[in-house]
């Protein structure tokens, strides 16, 4: 495979006029050609010559239909590299064709854009994303420690509410016993008071009968029909309570309304479904044959 001249003089040189170091190289003779000798060598009509720089010598394969042909171009809609026979009498008559070197020339900016733009702009947002993980999950965390103290705070609020009405009602009846027992002291009074009479009408009578005092006697006006009626006895309607059936719907209600979680996906991501590389793969393949030396 090796030039027999590079063993002999550790110099590679132009197959035509032993300039050194050439630049290009013919694929189908495997001649190496400096820039001046190219014209010379393609003069020769008879032979279908394919030119490539010096480095990628060797890298244009042989048609694998056609083996005295190279393949030199790129079938641009089935992304493989043909000959030209394949070219004018097979599948890809109709399909775009492109020069493979210019094909190349192509996919290697598109290479150095793709490279840049993954290692500087996509790769780095991915790498931040992951470290965002972290932050996400704890704050999954503070998040809900914020809900359960404000539910706590909530609950508090509410027990106080109750405890205040509680303490509210409580001082009603206080209030209510405190004017139950001044109607009933109220009524102590009267009736004493007018005890007190009857008990001095009962002397008088008494003294009236043992009495022979014609004019006193007989001056006598009956009370009795006024303390026959006893006017103290008090109506009262004793205050009741009712409890209310405890509803923990309208508690829960009265507390406030917890949302749900809503976790929403990107459409075509790897968490709705797993996805094969196979683009890049075949990227890589095409690159690999064509650099290697
Ligand atoms: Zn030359
Ligand atoms: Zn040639
Ligand atoms: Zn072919
Ligand atoms: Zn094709």
């Amino acid at each position: 495979m090796e030039d027999p001249m590079y063993s002999l003089q550790d110099v590679i040189r132009c197959d035509l006029c032993e300039t050194p170091v050439p630049p290009k190289h013919c694929e189908l003779y495997h001649v190496h050609l400096c820039e001046t000798c190219v014209e010379k060598h393609l003069s020769d009509k008879s032979k279908d010559h394919y030119i490539v720089p010096f480095k990628l010598r060797g890298s244009i394969h042989k048609c694998p239909y056609h083996s005295t042909k190279l393949c030199i171009l790129l079938c641009k809609e089935c992304n493989v590299s043909i000959c030209k026979i394949c070219s004018s009498f097979s599948e890809h008559v109709q399909h775009k064709k492109e020069d493979i070197l210019k094909a190349m020339t192509e996919k290697e900016e598109l290479i150095r854009k793709d490279l840049q733009e993954l290692d500087e702009s996509i790769y780095p947002k991915y790498q931040e994303a992951a470290t965002n993980i972290p932050v996400q999950r704890a704050d999954v965390n503070k998040h809900s420690q914020k809900l359960t103290t404000a539910l706590d705070k909530q609950g508090e609020a509410l027990h106080t509410e109750i405890d205040t009405i509680i303490q509210g009602m409580k001082l009603d009846i206080d209030d209510m016993d405190a004017q139950h027992i001044a109607a009933i002291d109220r009524q102590e009074v009267e009736i004493n008071k007018t005890s007190t009479e009857i008990k001095k009408v009962i002397l008088d009578l008494k003294r009236l009968l043992d009495t022979s005092d014609v004019c006193l006697v007989s001056e006598y006006t009956s009370r009795t029909e006024e303390f026959r009626s006893f006017p103290f006895q008090i109506q009262v309607t004793l205050p009741t309570f009712t409890p209310q059936e405890i509803n923990r719907g309208q508690i829960r209600q009265q507390i406030g309304f917890l949302s749900e979680l809503v976790i929403t996906y990107p459409v075509g991501t790897l968490l709705d479904e797993p996805r094969i590389l196979t683009d890049i793969q075949t990227e890589y393949k095409y690159l690999h044959c064509v650099v290697s030396e």
